[in-house]
């Protein structure tokens, strides 16, 4: 497994593998690889004969006070782990690379972008888009992996991808968690073992919203209120945001019918952790 740290270079070899016939799949990430990224990797073997991971802490997509600087990293060990899983190249760009002096242009997604954490993080999709759009210009993938575990953010890139006919395909991974049901975070390792323990009650909560809805319940304010009810079990946790919004539109619901993502941002201490599900109603 290589490690380029060029733009060009992975273009040309992306280039290269394609013109003998080969399929590249990309997997973007910020490292610090867990078993959510190696599932996608996995995914990517299965659909692709090429597997591109990049990995780029991307620091246009962090705002003012959060935390891109302490953002965990370690290129040596994500090497390890994504030679394991069946990487074949990472790309691990400098900042000055994918943002030289000058730079200039940006990708703005205009309503799907409003609410959960485009509202509480203002600018970090425009952040993302930009990223990935590069990205794909950069890896040139005929298969890109996200997770749901960012729900809102690969409804994103599908959006932009369709709105720019862009010439590829998004597959989307079902969340990964942990054994006790918190989903696997590269920001977990800033967890204490107090604020791990009082993290369970995301999914708790989430698996209690998903019971009442199969019970028949379908007015979002009630779901809404019991998901806070059994978040706020949790001393520590300090609610960033709990939607039920439209999967397709992101748009709030009043009553739930069709593709419903439940989606919530929780800090516990300094550290703010995303969880969603998706119900078919
Ligand atoms: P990140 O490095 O956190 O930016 O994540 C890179 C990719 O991995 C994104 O598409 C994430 O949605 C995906 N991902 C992160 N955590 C998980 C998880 N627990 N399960 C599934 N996918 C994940």
């Amino acid at each position: 497994m290589e490690i380029i740290n060029s733009p060009a270079q992975i273009q040309q070899y992306a280039l290269r593998v394609k013109r003998q016939g080969k399929k590249v799949g990309l997997v973007p990430t910020m490292g610090y690889l867990h078993k959510g990224h190696l599932t996608l990797i996995k995914e990517a073997k299965t659909k692709c004969d090429v597997v591109i991971a990049s990995i780029f802490v991307n620091p246009i997509q962090f705002g003012q006070g959060e935390d891109y600087e302490e953002y965990p990293r370690d290129l040596t060990r994500d090497a390890d782990l994504a030679k394991g899983a069946g990487v074949d190249v990472i790309f691990a760009p400098r900042v000055s690379e994918m943002y030289p002096k000058g730079y200039q242009t940006f990708i703005q997604i205009e309503s799907l972008t409003e609410r959960l954490c485009g509202a509480s993080r203002p600018g970090h999709f425009r952040g993302v888009a930009t990223v990935v759009a590069k990205l794909f210009n950069i890896a040139q993938p005929d298969f890109a992996f996200f997770g749901q575990k960012d729900a809102q953010q690969v409804i994103i890139i599908e959006r932009m991808v369709e709105d720019l006919n862009m010439p590829l395909k998004i597959v989307r991974v079902p969340i990964v968690r942990e054994d006790d049901g918190l989903a696997m975070s590269s920001r977990n390792v800033y967890l204490n073992a107090e604020e791990r323990r009082q993290a369970l009650v995301l999914f708790d909560s989430l698996k209690a919203a998903k019971s009442l809805v199969a019970q028949g319940e379908r007015d979002a304010a009630r779901v809404k209120e019991k998901l806070i009810e059994i978040i706020s079990k949790a001393p520590l946790a300090e609610i960033d945001y709990v939607e039920i919004v439209d999967g397709k539109t992101v748009q709030p619901v009043k009553k739930l019918s069709g593709e419903v993502l439940i989606a919530l941002a929780v800090r516990f201490g300094k550290t703010r952790l995303i969880d969603n599900i998706i119900l078919e109603v």
